[in-house]
């Protein structure tokens, strides 16, 4: 049951991985140097200091794409895309102040008062869409920000919560990751990057040592991370560690665990 639903994921996010915008699909104002130190030292995500700016064409053919990949996998959903899709702005202002918004932490895209869609279903589509931009964007605003200084729960990118740790090889040093962004920043080695407060325990599983699952009895949040040091010294790819450890996720969860996991629509990181 858990090996099925661990290959529908992996086959799923292949499909998803294919949907990608081109190198010049965001562009954002670089603020100057001195407005960067002040973002950096007040720790403001660099998507509230310089946002990402997105055309609407973009966003909604990308917007197209997710909702045929989610159609192909999960066909019950289609009734539910149609009502979305047939909520979307058409004119072209409003077309761009909706994809603005997309990309405004805490910012509700749903003007329905009563919607008769899954609102669930409205956010992962939206995520999906958001996704591959932020991807662009982070590769690029992310070298604004020291990320090894950031020392911060929250991403420096997009201000949400890591998806994922890793404990560097030799150094011990923990690096977060944001499965949205997909960029990684330095963090405390010890204590709950969720509420900042709580003692760190953690607990493997047989057969799979190279992961830790530290979870906090405070907050009730966990992260899954990955000790280097266990693996064989390749290279690590975040994003697909995250999607093959699935069953850990679902144990912790099973323990009355949590993670606001990256992949939410834009949180703002000050509530
Ligand atoms: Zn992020
Ligand atoms: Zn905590």
């Amino acid at each position: 049951m858990q090996q099925s639903l661990q290959q529908a994921l992996v086959d799923f996010h292949k499909e998803f991985a294919r949907v990608t915008v081109p190198d010049d699909a965001v562009i954002f104002s670089c603020p100057a140097a001195d407005v960067i130190k002040l973002g950096f030292e007040k720790r403001i995500p660099l998507v509230k200091l310089c946002p990402p700016q997105v055309s609407s064409d973009e966003f909604f053919n990308v917007f197209e794409q997710v909702c045929e990949i989610v159609i192909e996998f999960t066909p019950e959903l289609a009734e539910d895309i149609d009502k979305i899709a047939a909520t979307l702005p058409v004119e072209p202002e409003e077309r761009m102040l909706f994809v603005s918004r997309a990309f405004t932490p805490g910012t509700s895209l749903i003007t329905d008062v009563t919607p008769d869609y899954s609102t669930e279903t409205f956010g992962f589509l939206i995520n999906h869409t958001v996704k591959p931009f932020m991807l662009r964007y982070s590769q690029e605003v992310g070298k604004l920000y020291e990320l090894e200084m950031w020392l911060k729960g929250d991403c420096p990118v997009c201000g949400g919560k890591p998806s994922l740790a890793l404990l560097e090889k030799g150094t011990g040093k923990r690096q977060l990751y944001c499965g949205l962004c997909e960029i990684k920043w330095r963090f405390h080695r010890l204590g709950c990057p969720y509420c900042l407060d709580g003692e760190s325990h953690f607990f493997t599983v047989e057969g799979m040592e190279k992961y830790r699952v530290y979870y906090c009895r405070k907050c009730h949040g966990y992260i899954k991370t990955l000790d280097q040091e266990k693996t064989d010294g390749k290279s690590v790819n975040l994003f697909w560690e995250d999607i093959n450890t699935v069953h850990l996720d679902i144990l912790a969860m099973r323990e009355g665990y949590f993670n606001e996991q990256a992949c939410q629509p834009l949180k703002d990181p000050e509530k």
